[in-house]
């Protein structure tokens, strides 16, 4: 048997750890989790802490907690930890030595042997800390892979044509454009940009700023002073961000944030999506920037490109995915855990060092887009039946997505909320699944808040529900195998897009006139059955040999329903091995 190889991406916030057994991907848990953070620690008693643990105590003893140390790897330092201190490869040995330690838990085996991933800029020194970091963790680095390498791998473990893949990777602190070009067996990095100091911590940031601003403006008191404050603030706006990832809108709400001269302050604020979309818009411009020089750089035009990978937590921002949509004019992939697709691709590279079959991976995914309708700018008119997507193609299921909407006048007592699947801007294109009305809306100026909420499961049941912002009142309906009535659908619009073909097929008649008569049509289809006999294989030549002889007998006999039903089978076997 061959020995386990795991595969380890080594991240500067949180590490994973993957390995393929039978062919399957399966995912290592460290303390019930996948992500676990690269921190590491000593407590008061100075026993050993890592990840999670060392993460929980960082806030409270930053002094005996090292985290970030990946920003370090490669340098010539010490770095402090209680009464001693430690090269960056020491310290990351713990983190690996853990990882290592959770795989041969859950697999019951010991594990010797890893695939590493780094990013594509690591530089040598920064290679060979990272692979020291492995032996002294007591594991043999069979190979150490680019990151966006491995990410590429993850969605296109068997790359049997040539493709050139774009891995966007913006996770916690760091953002990486890489350009990959996979062909046969050979994965190169051809390009590779970005900004080592630009994450979702950034995001943060920008939310915090805005509350700070909000508390001062209201209260006169800056939480900055106050350090508990500044780290609930920081939590409260990681939250917010993540939760405006599926959500239009989203409350923040702290009580007693800090003490003011009246009283404690109490904070409590709406922060809508397209409000934090237009305060990240700069921070995805400089990232879209990068993209364009990553291309450049691979000498690809936007054309040559064939998938755009997401990786990092920060990519699950939809703003982030329509800008490069918009930008690339292809549709982003982010279905398998953009946390875990490097850890993912690792282990199949080392799968594929130690022989072993991989195949791709599955992930349940819609295979169409649903959303509603309203009234927007459709061609430069203002138009009523505006398709507004809110579950895309390709998002992995089971998924929930909001979407804001605004009643347009003055009383608006009701609003009719239909459901549609396709893709076309103009929801009249689409296809309708359902509807309902949503009625007894409050007596308000236009612009009511009403969110509507699209759930789709496993099983193809989309729920859809609307909820009045203000009152809270909802109506709701469930659309039973949303995607299956689709397909059946789809397959009736086609048949009867073909039946039309046909029927408008100007040459029928003159042919149908010229037609031979119905003997010479059996004689002829006799002659072209006997054609495929010589190049049939065993199997199709019997079936055949079978067809032809049912024909000349029901000929023979003058049996009109057997040789229509023989004429039939001849045809449609014909049809199937001549195509
Ligand atoms: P990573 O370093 O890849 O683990 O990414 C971590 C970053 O992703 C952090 O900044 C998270 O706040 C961010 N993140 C995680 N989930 C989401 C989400 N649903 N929407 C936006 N950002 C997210």
């Amino acid at each position: 048997m061959n020995d386990i190889i795991i595969g380890i991406d080594l991240g500067t916030t949180n590490s994973e750890v993957a390995v393929v057994r039978g062919g399957r991907l399966q995912l290592i848990e460290v303390e019930d989790a996948y992500l676990m953070p690269s921190a590491v620690g000593l407590d008061e008693q100075d026993g050993l802490l890592v990840g999670q643990a060392a993460r929980n105590q960082l806030a409270l003893h930053p002094e005996r907690t090292v985290r970030s140390i990946k920003r370090r790897m490669g340098e010539d330092v010490k770095i402090p930890l209680g009464d001693r201190s430690y090269t960056p490869q020491e310290i990351s040995a713990v983190i690996l030595a853990r990882l290592k330690q959770a795989a041969e838990v859950q697999l019951g085996e010991p594990v010797r042997k890893a695939v590493i991933t780094v990013p594509a800029y690591f530089s040598d020194a920064q290679r060979q800390a990272t692979r020291d970091a492995g032996t002294l963790a007591g594991l043999e680095v069979v190979r150490i892979i680019n990151e966006p390498t491995a990410a590429a791998l993850a969605y296109e473990a068997d790359h049997a044509q040539r493709r050139h893949i774009l891995v966007y990777d913006l996770g916690g602190g760091t953002f990486d454009v890489s350009v990959v070009r996979m062909e046969q067996d050979v994965v190169e990095v051809l390009a590779s940009h970005g900004n080592n100091h630009l994450g979702g911590d950034d995001f943060d940031a920008l939310i915090v700023d805005q509350l700070r601003a909000h508390v001062k403006d209201d209260h006169g008191l800056d939480p900055a002073d106050d350090p508990r404050a500044m780290a609930r603030l920081r939590h409260a706006a990681e939250t917010a961000k993540m939760e405006l990832s599926s959500a239009p809108i989203t409350r923040i709400e702290e009580a007693y944030l800090l003490e003011g001269r009246h009283g404690p302050i109490n904070l409590s604020v709406d922060l809508t999506r397209a409000d934090y979309e237009q305060m990240i818009e700069p921070l995805l411009d400089e990232t879209l920037e990068a993209v364009r020089i990553a291309l450049e750089d691979a000498e690809l035009a936007v054309n040559d490109l064939d998938e755009i990978v997401l990786v990092g937590g920060t990519t699950r921002t939809p703003r982030i995915q329509q800008r490069l949509q918009e930008l690339l004019g292809l549709q982003p992939r982010g279905e398998i855990d953009p946390d875990l697709c490097v850890a993912m691709g690792a282990a199949i590279q080392g799968a594929v060092i130690a022989g072993e079959q991989v195949a791709s991976m599955l992930v349940d995914v819609t295979p169409y887009t649903f959303g509603t309708s309203a009234i927007a700018e459709l061609n430069g008119e203002r138009y009523p039946y505006c398709f507004i997507p809110v579950i895309r193609k390709n998002a992995p299921i089971p998924v929930t997505r909001s979407e804001a909407f605004f009643t347009s006048y003055d009383g608006q007592e009701a609003i009719d909320v239909r459901v549609f699947q396709g893709e076309d801007p103009d929801a009249l294109n689409n296809t309708q699944i359902g509807s309902f009305r949503i009625e007894g809306l409050s007596d308000v100026p236009a612009g009511n808040v009403i969110i509507t909420t699209f759930s789709l499961d496993v099983n193809g049941i989309l729920h859809v529900s609307s909820v009045e912002k203000l009152t809270g009142k909802r109506k709701e309906i469930t659309i039973d195998s949303a995607t299956a009535r689709f397909e059946r659908e789809e397959m009736g619009a086609a048949q009867e897009r073909v039946q039309d073909l046909i029927e408008r097929d100007a040459d029928a008649p003159a042919r149908q006139a010229a037609a031979s008569p119905a003997g010479q049509r059996d004689a002829e289809l006799i002659e072209r059955a006997e054609g495929l006999l010589e190049h049939a294989n065993p199997e199709d030549r019997e079936d055949l040999v079978d067809a032809i002889e049912q024909l000349r007998d029901a000929l023979q006999q003058e049996d009109a329903t057997a040789i229509e039903a023989a004429r039939e089978a001849l045809a449609d076997l014909l049809f199937y091995l001549e195509s």
